[in-house]
């Protein structure tokens, strides 16, 4: 299996070359030369560890099955609080695929548990000796999950920048406790998107990959713009579907719509994927918070990144630049990078890019939905009044998308919302949604968040107040170059 950049498909590599140089030099997106066909029809009890093997295994031809296997058993063998992996639960009319079972109790867990192995498996491949620096912008689940995963990890280093004022308590601590000698953290003045478009200039930047060649470190990425980030979520759609039969909801063929929290659409593609690999999956539903640059894209194919950008409670969702919406992209206009290539120039420029007609069809698997703060607060408060369950924010902006989405569109085929952060992750604005607003501090909240609901804290999250603050670094945008270069 090949690869090739979505601004040029002259320009091809295999897996290991992917995964290690995470974007391409003409800033394209790598991306499958074609999807492989999976069918699902033999697939009854199987596990997690199997399904992956499975989904991933055509994808990643280079690797022998036995270290491909020991790969997957690495990431997934421990570390996640429930066997399944990622449960499926009825709450209400809908099930929830709950992602959030993992070692930082968000989605980014089921990527990143096994990206720093791919890594380390394609350096293997490659017979590369250099050491590998993994850069990362973080909108706040990334960084902790990409911290846990390459801490200690031989041969690698992480740095791992956050918008200073746009992460959660919660999130903000886990990242800088961060243990490791090979972890570096640092809050920036600036949103999420201010981050992850310096971060992508530094990474097309020939001048700072020389001066790091030279040190003998090469740079990746952990985010989703890695292909090694995105094959792996493909596996929980395969699963979900497969545990929708197992529980009597659907027989095989059925179609199965999915609602995703979605910001820089990663998680969705990777359903998007699944479905081109045959998995039968009706319509995604993609669910923005305030910041609802898709859901207006979706409406009008327009995309336009000229507009206010708000704070909301689903922090990892604010974003107006997604990334993997590149992606998508390249296959609705049949895979023409010149296409890809012109739009994105467009929006370097003005930060507005139009669809063409053509491209809509593809659209269709899709619907755009958005959720504000108030029914975002208003959706955790109900499902915990109905059904005893609590449901971060993220998690609810998905929930009110798809509700709304059955209502409008009148399609009732199984709804399979992903659950994408523990509640825990997100204590003030769930305790707030239920209870109240309160002055107490976040970490205060989620003990009494506990104690009223009776809902377990997870592990990853149990200690977060005593944790030790590491990292207390913080910088201007202007000032993350350096600060990288400090950290080699
Ligand atoms: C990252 C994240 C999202 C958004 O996922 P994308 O792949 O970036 O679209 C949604 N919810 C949570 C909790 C996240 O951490």
């Amino acid at each position: 299996m090949r690869y090739e950049s979505t601004r040029n498909n002259m320009i091809q590599m295999t897996a290991a070359e992917a995964i290690l140089q995470g974007i391409a030099p003409d800033r394209g997106l790598y991306v499958p030369v074609e999807f492989p066909k999976l069918d699902v029809d033999f697939w009854t009890g199987l596990s997690y560890e199997e399904t992956a093997y499975q989904v991933l295994s055509p994808f990643l031809t280079e690797f022998s099955e036995a270290s491909l296997r020991k790969m997957i058993h690495k990431a997934y063998g421990h570390g996640f609080e429930v066997e399944e992996i990622t449960p499926l639960c009825g709450i209400g009319s809908m099930k929830h695929l709950e992602l959030f079972h993992g070692r930082t109790a968000a989605f980014k867990d089921m990527a990143l548990s096994i990206l720093p192995h791919l890594m380390k498996g394609s350096e293997d491949v490659l017979m590369a000796k250099e050491k590998i620096m993994i850069l990362t912008a973080t909108s706040g689940d990334t960084g902790k999950a990409a911290l846990e995963g390459f801490a200690y990890a031989e041969g690698t280093s992480i740095v791992v920048f956050y918008p200073k004022d746009g992460v959660s308590e919660v999130q903000k601590r886990q990242m800088t406790s961060q243990k490791g000698y090979n972890t570096f953290v640092y809050g920036v003045d600036g949103n999420f998107d201010d981050v992850q478009t310096r971060v992508k200039e530094i990474f097309v930047d020939d001048d700072v990959r020389k001066t790091l060649k030279d040190r003998g470190i090469r740079l990746s990425s952990a985010n989703s713009i890695n292909i090694g980030r995105l094959l792996p979520q493909i596996v929980y759609y395969y699963q979900a579907y497969r545990m929708m039969v197992d529980q009597g909801e659907i027989q095989y063929g059925d179609e199965v719509n999915f609602a995703v929290p979605t910001g820089n659409f990663g998680n969705i593609l990777a359903g998007f994927y699944a479905k081109q690999m045959g998995l039968p999956i009706g319509r995604l539903i993609c669910a923005s918070n305030e910041n609802k640059i898709l859901y207006d894209f979706f409406k009008t194919g327009v995309y336009d990144g000229n507009r206010e950008f708000f704070r909301t409670s689903s922090p990892s969702m604010d974003i107006l630049i997604s990334s993997n919406l590149e992606r998508l992209l390249y296959e609705a206009c049949g895979r023409d990078p010149k296409i890809v290539a012109d739009m994105m120039e467009a929006f370097q420029e003005k930060r507005i890019f139009e669809a063409s007609e053509d491209m809509k069809a593809t659209f269709a698997d899709f619907y755009g939905g958005y959720c504000t703060e108030e029914e975002t607060a208003q959706t955790i408060e109900r499902v915990y009044r109905e059904s005893n369950e609590l449901i971060d924010p993220h998690t609810a902006v998905a929930r009110k998308v798809a509700e709304d989405y059955q209502r409008k569109v009148n399609d009732f085929r199984p709804m399979v919302v992903v659950s994408t952060a523990s509640p825990y992750k997100f204590s003030r604005a769930v305790y707030s949604a239920i209870f109240g607003e309160s002055e107490d501090h976040d970490f205060e909240l989620l003990k009494r968040l506990s104690d009223k609901t009776n809902c377990s804290v997870p592990y990853s999250l149990k200690d977060i107040a005593s944790r030790v603050e590491i990292h207390n670094k913080s910088c201007a945008i202007d000032e993350m170059l350096a600060y990288i270069f400090a950290s080699c």
